[in-house]
Parts: C-alpha cells; sequence; structure tokens
C-alpha cells in the first residue's frame, strides 16, 4: 500500500496530520459548537424551492461576485454596511484562508493567541505564512495592554483575534480590538464566529468598521444560524479589503445552490435564530451544574463552555462517550469542552456527568 511518505508531499506538510474532531455517530453530539436544532420546516420549505428556482440556471456558472448574497448579508449585519463590503465563502474556514493568501504568505507572520481556533496556525501553514505565539493575560483573557505588547514584540502582518475566544469562550473587550489596530501596519481579523452568542447588550467589532480600512469581521452561519452542513461564512469589512479577497478566491467558489440556501436562511433570520436565546439558557444551566459537580467553569460568551478541575480529561471524555454523549478534548491541562444542546441534551450530559463524578471526591 502507498503511504504518504511515498509521495513527494511539501517538505513543510510532512509528518503533519489532517485537522478534525472525531464525526461519531453517538445519541448526544457536543463536540463541535454546532447548533443542534434543526432548521425549522418553513424555513427549509423556502430554502428548497430557491435551490429548485437556481436549477433552472445550473448549467451556466454562478453569479461569481454573489451580488444578492452580499445585498442579503449587509442587511442582516446593520451598521450601515454596504453589499460591496461584505464578502463571502464555503464556511468563514474559506474566509479566513483567503485573508491568509492575500495578506500572509512567504515572509509574513501571523500573531495568534493561544488557546485559541487551531485552524489559524494551520491556515498560517498551508498559505507558508509563520505563526508567531501571543501570550494571554491570566484566566485565558486579552488585555489591550498585552496584546499591543506582543504586537510591538512579533512585528506581524496579520493579527487574528477570537472574540469571543474558542475553545474557552472568553469575551473580548472592543478596547482591545481598537488598541491592536492602533499599534500594528498589518490586518487585523476579528473572528465573530460566536457573535450571536455574546449578550445582546455588548457591541460587535462591527462598530470599529468605520475609519479602519485595515480591520475584518468575520461571521458564519454555521453556529447560530443552525447551518453548519450549507457552508458559508463571510466578512465584512472596507470595500479595498473585499476587494483584495477576489484576488485570491477561486473562479465561481460559491455555487448557485449554496447561494440560493443562504438567501433562503437570511430571509428567515428572525425566525432562524430563534433558538440562540434558549441555547444560552441551556449553556448557563450547563455552567451552573458544572459548578456544582465541583468543576471551574470558565465564562463563556458562546455556545460553549470549557470547564476545568478535571483529574484525567482522557477518561472523561471516553466515560461520557461510553454514555453516548460526545464532548470535545482540546488538550488544555485538565480540561475539557461542551457545546450547549437542547435541554434534552443537556439533561443527558449531566445524567453521565453525575455517573462520573465520584461523590466527595471535588
Ligand atoms: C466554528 C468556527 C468557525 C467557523 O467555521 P465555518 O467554516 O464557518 O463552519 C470559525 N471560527 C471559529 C473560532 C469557530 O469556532
Amino acid at each position: 500500500m502507498t503511504s504518504l511518505a511515498d509521495l513527494p508531499l511539501r517538505a513543510d506538510l510532512v509528518g503533519r496530520t489532517a485537522y478534525g474532531a472525531p464525526q461519531l455517530h453517538v445519541p448526544v453530539t457536543l463536540n463541535v459548537n454546532e447548533n443542534t436544532h434543526p432548521v425549522p420546516q418553513e424555513v427549509r420549505a423556502d430554502i428548497l424551492e430557491r435551490i429548485a428556482a437556481s436549477l433552472d440556471e445550473v448549467n451556466r456558472y454562478p453569479d461569481r461576485e454573489f451580488t444578492d448574497l452580499r445585498l442579503a448579508l449587509a442587511g442582516y449585519l446593520g451598521h450601515g454596511l454596504a453589499p460591496e463590503q461584505l464578502w463571502a465563502a464555503n464556511g468563514s474556514n474559506e474566509v479566513l484562508q483567503q485573508v491568509f493568501q492575500a495578506f500572509g504568505g512567504p515572509g509574513r507572520t501571523v500573531l495568534t493567541f493561544p488557546p485559541t481556533y487551531s485552524m489559524y496556525a494551520n491556515y498560517a501553514t498551508t498559505t507558508g505564512t509563520a505563526v508567531a505565539i501571543g501570550r494571554r493575560d491570566d484566566g485565558f483573557r486579552l488585555s489591550g495592554a498585552t496584546v499591543v505588547a506582543e504586537i510591538e514584540r512579533t512585528r506581524p502582518d496579520i493579527v487574528v483575534i477570537c472574540a469571543p475566544n474558542n475553545p474557552t469562550g472568553t469575551p473580548v473587550g472592543l478596547d482591545v480590538i481598537e488598541a491592536a489596530y492602533a499599534a500594528t501596519d498589518g490586518v487585523v481579523i476579528v473572528d465573530e464566529a460566536y457573535g450571536e452568542f455574546m449578550p445582546q447588550e455588548a457591541p460587535s467589532a462591527l462598530t470599529l468598521l468605520p475609519g479602519r480600512p485595515r480591520l475584518a469581521v468575520s461571521r458564519t452561519m454555521s453556529k447560530a444560524f443552525a447551518f453548519a452542513g450549507a457552508r458559508l461564512g463571510y466578512l465584512a469589512a472596507d470595500a479595498a479589503f473585499t476587494d483584495a479577497l477576489r484576488l485570491v478566491r477561486l473562479p465561481y467558489h460559491l455555487s448557485a445552490i449554496t447561494q440560493a440556501a443562504a438567501l433562503g436562511a437570511l430571509a428567515h433570520a428572525p425566525l432562524m435564530l430563534r433558538m440562540v436565546d434558549e441555547i444560552r439558557v441551556q449553556r448557563d444551566r450547563t455552567a451552573s451544574g458544572l459548578a456544582s459537580l465541583g468543576y471551574r467553569v470558565w465564562p463563556s460568551w458562546t455556545n460553549f463552555l470549557l470547564f476545568g478541575g478535571v483529574d484525567d480529561p482522557k477518561a472523561l471524555w471516553q466515560g461520557l462517550l461510553d454514555r453516548g454523549v460526545l464532548i470535545r478534548d482540546l488538550a488544555i491541562p485538565g480540561s475539557l469542552r461542551v457545546s450547549a444542546g437542547t435541554a434534552h441534551e443537556t439533561d443527558l450530559f449531566f445524567e453521565a456527568m453525575t455517573a462520573l463524578t465520584p461523590v466527595g471526591a471535588r
């Protein structure tokens, strides 16, 4: 059998393993921060109709500039954004990779703040961008002073700030983004994949876009919109910034079917987002339940929680899996991450956690 070692693979990819959480079929799947509520029936019907209509012209290439979708995304985000300030691709992973292709590359550096979304380092590898590791403050927090010090130390071309942060759930203040932007000549990417789960009154980094042409805020329909399988991510930035991404995108990268599906979902945004409040309720319920079992739960503005105080994370992860509950081990010492599910999934998670947490041991 041929193995990777037999192929003339690029030297910097040798020995690397592919990204991916285990995709196991178990009753309770709380490992990749999906929205575990299905898309409402009425929205499905509209999406299907739009996809059917798109098939009339599927012999032709799709609208390369996804004009209608940019208009709909601008309308959804608000903040006075114009359609040309919006950019979309097959998941925000593709959007972020395009940012690295356009602004990173050989001889350039990206600054990230681990523990954070591990894909940032992955886009760096595949685009030949060097990675600088930024330090965080205590409790996974990020202050403006720390970010500025790390920018001055590493002089990056791209700064990526995940806000709120995955996998810790940690909120990031807008003062941190403002300070980062002022301290660098590079681009600043704020990954707001969990933006819709922030408290209603918390401002988005979208409010900082005017007058900051090197700032981009990325979002996704994968989490709050319960649309992970459709693959639609996007960012908002200055029109010149989105123009730069047109240099690296593949021709017709967003299929007509994807555009139709996303337009259908966005046309029903309030209905699609109906579950966000309920998910926050289950997240907070999960937090207080874990705390009462004696675990340390980190503050979260997302749809998941990082909890510490786990003696043997691998054993607890396996014990949960044996009981049909899949969560995530991100190799953060003594810690595991769990996504907020439905009320029923939360019940089942707690049944298993209670069985696996010895009484009086904590
Ligand atoms: C889930 C997630 C993404 C989004 O991925 P998609 O490609 O849009 O599904 C981006 N950033 C972070 C931090 C995430 O957790």
